[in-house]
């Protein structure tokens, strides 16, 4: 018997406030990479990476799609979010307005996606000691929202495959 080769191709939308590090952690995990400087026209369309999930062994192809610098709710397009079957919900440890802006960004995918496979990340965690916000705090909003919860260093790359082997068993789980 021969046997298809079905490729599972994901898009994964990554939102948040401006400089959370949405851009470093897509290229980290496509590329291996961490660059320190802020650039908002580094911003890329999206990236490809190609993964055999640890959890079942499957073969997946994430679409990373980069919001390239639409930072606000009502800038991003809705093509921006079609087609997205996981997505990441991001702030930053030493942004307090970020962290606001969490539940705003989750009602939009929700909206615009329906019940997608969806993370809670909190990023930089190498900057703990400027937190603007309490790991109470951050944990009560997880439970809130029913998000996983990861606490990410994009820069150390520290947790940052876990969310994507998380999103992708999602994905798959939910069929
Ligand atoms: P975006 O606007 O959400 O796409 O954020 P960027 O990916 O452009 O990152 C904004 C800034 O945060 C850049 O200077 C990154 O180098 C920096 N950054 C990203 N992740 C981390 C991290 O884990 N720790 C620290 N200290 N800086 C980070
Ligand atoms: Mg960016």
């Amino acid at each position: 018997m021969i046997e298809e080769d079905f490729e599972t191709t994901l898009k994964v939308i990554v939102v948040g406030n401006g400089k959370v590090g949405k851009t470093s952690m897509i290229t980290r995990f496509a590329k291996g990479v961490f660059t320190d400087d802020y650039k908002k026209t580094l911003a890329v369309d999206f990236l490809e990476k190609r993964t055999t999930l640890k959890s079942t062994g499957e073969e997946i192809t994430f679409l990373l799609w980069d919001t390239a610098g639409q930072e606000e709710y009502d800038a991003v397009t809705r093509a921006y979010y079609k087609g997205a079957g996981a997505a990441i919900v991001s702030f930053s440890t030493n942004d307090r307005n970020s962290f606001d802006a969490v539940e705003r960004w989750h009602n939009k995918v929700a909206e615009e996606c329906g019940p997608i496979a969806m993370a809670l990340v909190q990023n930089k965690v190498d900057l703990l000691d400027q937190a603007e916000m309490s790991a109470g705090e951050v944990e009560g909003l997880a439970r809130k929202l029913s998000l996983k919860l990861y606490r990410t260093c994009v820069k150390d790359n520290l947790n940052v495959s876990e969310v994507f082997e998380y999103l992708g068993d999602e994905f798959l789980r939910r069929g």
